[in-house]
């Protein structure tokens, strides 16, 4: 299959659809792979770099998108991409269209085969496309508290792993799924004090054995929110559900018991936030305070740490690429949860999440 990597043309986006190490996958499973020129600059990967790896470099995206039957992306298409997408092209990126409808309807009239990253499944029932971004989210979320707890930064000025003789910052992780984890990973690693809390007993008991002794888990409650969140140095919002708005699990009433600068990294940002004095902020300024409490709340973490995105990523994206480059839609038909991924097909919304949200037909 002749395959299309276009640059990303959003704003502050320097991930890449495959880097140089997955392009070597495909030439060398039999496909030949066009990449717009410039496409890994973001990651330091050059033009050369792609030409070692088998890729063609083009002039422009208008040359893939008229050639390519596959493209492979990261972010939604703009406008000016979508309108180039026909009925005989598969696009491969992640879409987020439930909120979308002017990208949906772009999309359908298109006619083309659009599998969204962050609906494909595993056998386990996670989200194997989603979680790679929210394994980098979740250690970044430490390095951001740490960041903000500084003093110029309006923290408590407290380095998060203490020293001999003076005791580590206490972290609070609400929240222990991929990204919770990923987090109470590193602060323990910088020798924090870290306490889990999740409402789902199994999860706790994972955490606890993973961990073995090493954090504290704690079934989450009000009372338990409030007692942790009170002490804490850092909080980092990390819960999900899937499908719903994040519950709003720290008021803005209770920012007055909490220590003065000390920090809220509301990862859950992105759907909403659990915070209620949390609001999206961007990489540029990622901080602001509210009653003396320091809030980040980027909703797209990762964009900061493009190059280990980008190859975190393609490794979750590699194998269900390579069969599409392989068998085209039949993949699709093959794969139950590359079918899942399918969010629209010849003019039609193939997703029901997606199609009830956005109130359009099935
Ligand atoms: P996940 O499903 O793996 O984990 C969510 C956890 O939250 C689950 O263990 C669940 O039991 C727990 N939970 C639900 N309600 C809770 C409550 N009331 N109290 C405590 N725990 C509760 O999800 P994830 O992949 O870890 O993602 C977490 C959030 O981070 C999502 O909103 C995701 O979209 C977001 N995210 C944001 C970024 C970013 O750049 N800001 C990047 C990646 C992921």
């Amino acid at each position: 299959m002749k395959v299309g990597v276009p640059r990303e043309i959003k704003t502050h986006e320097y991930r890449v659809g495959l880097t140089p190490a997955a392009v070597r996958e495909y030439v060398a499973a039999g496909h030949s792979v066009a990449v717009e020129a410039t496409a890994g600059d973001g990651i330091g990967a050059s033009d050369d770099n792609y030409r070692k790896a088998g890729a063609s470099i083009v002039g422009s995206a208008r040359e893939i998108f008229a050639s390519c039957e596959m493209i492979v992306k990261v972010k939604e298409p703009q406008p000016s991409e979508w309108i180039q997408l026909r009925e005989d092209q598969i696009l491969f990126t992640y879409l987020h269209l439930a909120p979308d409808p002017v990208q949906a309807k772009g999309l359908m009239k298109s006619g083309c085969t659009a599998i969204a990253y962050e609906t494909v499944t595993d056998k386990f029932g996670g989200l194997p496309l989603l979680a790679p971004m929210s394994e980098v989210a979740g250690r970044l979320a430490i390095e951001a508290a740490g960041s903000a707890l500084r003093r110029y930064a309006g923290g408590r000025g407290l380095l998060i792993g203490g020293v001999a003789g003076v005791p580590p910052a206490r972290i609070v992780v609400i929240g222990g799924g991929v990204v919770g984890t990923n987090a109470a990973r590193m602060a323990v690693g910088l020798g924090a004090e870290v306490s889990i809390l999740d409402r789902s007993i199994a999860r706790l008991r994972e955490l606890d054995e993973l961990f073995g002794g090493r954090v504290r888990t704690r079934f989450s409650t009000l009372d338990a929110v409030e007692e942790e969140v009170f002490t804490a140095d850092a909080v980092i919002g990390a819960v999900l559900v899937p499908g719903a708005s994040a519950p709003k699990l720290v008021s803005r009433e209770m920012l007055k018991s909490m220590r003065r600068g000390a920090v809220l990294v509301d990862v859950a940002i992105d759907q909403g936030g659990c915070f209620e004095t949390s609001r999206a902020t961007t990489h540029a300024e990622p901080t602001f305070e509210v009653d003396g409490i320091i809030h980040y709340c980027v909703a797209n973490m990762p964009g900061a740490v493009p190059l280990t995105a980008s190859q975190a990523l393609n490794n979750a994206t590699l194998p269900f690429g390579l069969a599409l480059a392989k068998k085209g839609f039949t993949a699709v038909l093959d794969d139950a949860h590359l079918r899942a991924g399918l969010n629209v097909h010849m003019g039609r919304l193939t997703n029901r999440a997606v199609a009830d949200s956005l109130g359009l037909t099935f």
